[in-house]
């Protein structure tokens, strides 16, 4: 594999800059497990406070977070409504369903992301000894890099409440939703009883996420972590590098996805691949069958790293922090040698 320069496989590649390493190394801290870190208390209160909820509990990773809010919203034999692509569904191991005993009820995503209100209806079960007991909707935004539109937000959520069901926002992207539409984070996080927010992705931080809600769910949830191996010590270290990445790296998501438009329309210009608008950070590329495998590989040997799937013809390109006009353009430059 010939080295990577500009890397857009994901926003997870962002290395620690130097003033975060600054505010991790003089971090405060105590032991966690004790409740005594002053730094991780004061992440959690700050998420909790800018999301508008009562509670947060620092987790190790988002899947910790988004299965340990799972683990609190339903029991054995429970079911949850998710979307069929979904990461706590599809890219978390079913976690809920082998470590929880957690029924997934996934139904299909619609092209713009969303799930129909009608399939969500259907989804839930009826008071009947036939079935596992419906207790959870579960959505996500970002989704794919699409901001979810409030409005269908707020009519899922309360189309679930209306049924008795708990919600859940997978929010590993919440801040990229709330820079490209301009929309507070509380009222996006507003219908919703646990938020679960990554600080892991285009805000920076090495390491870690957040889960915020309602006291009790985040009591459990605060449980369900210890189980899960993600009772840690003296971890203000990491929170010290949320903190940093909440006061510095939030407005700064515009650049990546001025990024993200930029490559966007410099490969739509190229005829054979079909562009998605980008609303944040994340850019699908469509690559004809027939040249998939060859751009593919000339893609790595230039020197960029991106993410396919469906045998190279999907490709995905994320722009972050560490990815400025410069590599744009270099990608852009590269794809028109390829097909010019
Ligand atoms: C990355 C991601 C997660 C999981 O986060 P990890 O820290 O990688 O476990 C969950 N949901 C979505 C939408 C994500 O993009």
């Amino acid at each position: 594999m010939p080295a990577i320069r500009d890397d857009f496989r994901s926003d997870t590649v962002t290395r620690p800059s130097a003033g975060m390493r600054r505010a991790m190394a003089e971090a405060e801290v105590g032991d966690d497990v004790f409740g005594d870190d002053p730094t991780v208390l004061r992440l959690e209160a700050t998420l909790a406070e800018r999301l508008g909820k009562p509670a947060a509990v620092f987790m190790a990773s988002g899947t910790q977070s988004n299965l340990s809010a799972m683990l609190s919203h339903c029991g054995r034999g429970d079911a949850y409504i998710a979307g069929m692509d979904a990461h706590c569904y599809s890219h978390e191991q079913g976690g809920a369903a082998w470590l929880g005993s957690i029924q997934p009820q996934p139904i299909p995503n619609e092209a713009d992301g969303t799930l129909a209100l009608a399939a969500i209806e259907a989804a839930i079960a009826p008071d009947d000894l036939h079935y596992a007991r419906t207790r959870l909707l579960a959505l996500e935004n970002t989704f794919g890099g699409r901001v979810m539109p409030m409005t269908w937000i707020t009519e899922a959520t309360a189309l679930a409440r209306r049924h008795g069901l708990a919600t859940h926002l997978d929010g590993a992207r919440v801040f990229n939703a709330v820079v490209a539409s301009n929309t507070d984070v509380a009222t996006i996080a507003a219908p919703f009883d646990t938020i679960s927010v990554c600080l892991s992705k285009g805000l920076g931080a090495p390491i870690g996420s957040v889960l915020v809600g309602e006291k009790d769910l985040v009591s459990r949830a605060r449980r369900h972590r210890k189980a899960l191996g993600g009772g840690l010590r003296q971890v203000g270290l990491l929170a010290a590098a949320g903190l940093y990445a909440l006061e510095h790296n939030v407005a700064r998501l515009a650049d990546d996805h001025a990024n993200a438009r930029r490559l966007a329309d410099g490969f739509a210009k190229i005829e054979a691949l079909k562009v998605t608008a980008p609303d944040t950070n994340i850019v699908w590329v469509k690559v004809p069958d027939d040249k998939a495998a060859t751009f593919g590989k000339f893609v790595a040997d230039e020197g960029f790293g991106i993410t396919s799937g469906y045998g190279g013809t999907q490709q995905r390109w994320v722009t972050h922090l560490d990815i400025d006009a410069a590599g744009v353009d270099r990608a852009i430059a590269a794809a028109e040698r390829f097909f010019g």
